[in-house]
């Protein structure tokens, strides 16, 4: 079902372009080139990728000036490709709706694991709405309840609420600010130690080995993620 799934990238260098092609190419999917932003835009119109890999550095635009265009007209899974390794720039990227951050130079195995497992998300998010599972974790967005095999978990309120920020959007990296403006309120937006506390019971409730968590996974200054189990 995703074996032909369109990927648009937007990157200056041709090296790199070939290099994501070739990659792409062997990984399944099809791919679509763009040089600059401007290209890219347009391109995002006629080509109605699945999945945008996205340079930040490009030679008319900055890349994070694309973000928040892209997504409004486009459902395309964002993976933005960067040198830049601030985490800084990365917290910016996602909470203007890149859906991921991979730093240069990537792996290509490990992004288009990272790539497969964004469409699946996408479609088991159209499947089956509401109900994310994880593992033996399984998160009913619609009824606010968690199971973990047969046994339904109490999580309190802000337990619940970091959970289900992350479980609503399980192919994202979400941003400390993120998660703690929706859960906790814009005022609470940097008590990160709040949100850590809270991670950390979660993991007491639902992780097997809360040590090494596979639910809810660490990006160590920029935010958490959803595990694939
Ligand atoms: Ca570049």
């Amino acid at each position: 079902m995703t074996a032909m799934s369109k990927v648009l990238v937007v990157e200056d260098d041709a090296a790199i372009r070939r290099l994501l092609r070739a990659a792409l190419q062997r990984g399944g999917h099809q791919v679509a080139e763009a040089a600059t932003a401007r290209e890219g835009l347009s391109l995002l119109d006629i080509e109605k990728p699945d999945v945008v890999l996205l340079d930040l550095g490009l030679p008319d635009r900055d890349g994070l000036e694309l973000i928040q265009p892209i997504r409004a007209r486009s459902q395309a899974t964002l993976l933005v490709v960067s040198a830049r390794e601030s985490t800084e720039e990365k917290v910016t990227a996602l909470d203007l709706g890149a859906d991921d951050y991979v730093t240069k130079p990537f792996d290509t195995d490990e992004l288009l694991a990272r790539i497969r497992t964004a469409l699946r998300h996408r479609l088991a998010g159209r499947v089956e709405a509401g109900r994310v599972e994880i593992g033996d974790v399984a998160i009913d967005l619609e009824h606010r309840r968690v199971m973990r095999g047969t046994e339904e978990i109490h999580l309190s309120p802000k337990e619940y609420g970091v959970l289900a920020e992350l479980a609503a959007r399980p192919d994202r990296v979400i941003s400390h600010g993120q998660l703690l403006k929706a859960v906790w309120g814009p005022a609470q937006a940097d008590r990160v130690d709040y949100l850590r506390i809270v991670v950390r019971n979660i993991r007491q409730k639902l992780e097997a080995d809360p040590a090494r968590p596979r639910l809810i996974i660490n990006e160590p200054g920029v935010g958490y993620r959803l595990g694939r189990g």
